[in-house]
């Protein structure tokens, strides 16, 4: 089962990634992520996508769409998802050419809708636990609210990421996601028209029980 995933940051993206990919033995295979790895590597490519990756743009097609299709085109497990590409237009073309030439189905496409200000209240909002950094807890979130200023679940002190609290790091993430003509939504709509796969929707102001138990429902082998 191969699946292409959307949301902008906030949405809980990489929170259903990892629930997805767990559920159905995929391969997560994350732009970013392969970024970071030849950053800390030392690549000659690492090198060439730092700059761009620190100042907040995307690395130029050129470089990011080989990288992607290669990886995707080495996964041996019986799946994959694809989480931070296509995020253009020509990225997204160039995609659906190579699965189309290598005869690879698409079976799904899920984009997780989350209007802009949530979505910046969510990241801004995140708070962490100083003792288990994966307890739940955002000022932005009733059902993960912080209570009397300590952590929900265990009641230690809570902190801030300090790239959460980067408005303008955020704001130039989001004018890449949100643009309809030649960002990543753009991208998007140009896959969600061309390719046969399965379009779901999910409605990002839900819990993350509901959207798993929404995507497990929809997705099948
Ligand atoms: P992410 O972890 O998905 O937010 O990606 C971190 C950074 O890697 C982005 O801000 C971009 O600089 C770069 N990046 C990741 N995916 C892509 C992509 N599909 N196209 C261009 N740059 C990308």
């Amino acid at each position: 089962m191969n699946i292409i995933i959307f949301g902008p940051n906030g949405s809980g993206k990489g929170t259903q990634s990892e629930l997805i990919k767990a559920s159905f033995d995929l391969t997560h295979i994350e732009s970013g992520d392969i970024f970071r790895g030849h950053i800390k590597g030392g690549t000659k490519l690492g090198i060439e996508a730092k700059s761009y990756i620190d100042a907040g743009e995307l690395v130029p097609d050129e470089i990011t769409i080989p990288m992607v299709l290669e990886t995707l085109s080495d996964v041996t497990s019986s799946g994959w998802l694809l989480d931070g590409f296509p995020r253009n237009v020509s990225q997204a073309e160039s995609l659906l050419r190579s699965l189309s030439e290598s005869n690879t189905s698409l079976d799904y496409i899920i984009e997780i809708k989350l209007e802009r200000g949530i979505a910046k209240n969510r990241i801004m909002g995140r708070r962490l636990c100083a003792k288990v950094p994966n307890h739940p807890n955002n000022l932005f979130i009733d059902a993960i609210k912080p209570i009397s200023g300590k952590c929900r679940v265990c009641g230690s002190e809570l902190k801030v990421r300090a790239d959460d609290q980067d408005e303008a790091a955020i704001n130039k993430r989001h004018d890449i996601y949100y643009d309809v003509s030649a960002g990543t939504l753009a991208g998007a709509k140009y896959f969600i028209e061309n390719s046969s796969a399965k379009h779901i929707n999910v409605d990002g102001t839900q819990t993350i029980e509901e959207i798993k138990q929404s995507l497990l429902t929809q997705l099948h082998r």
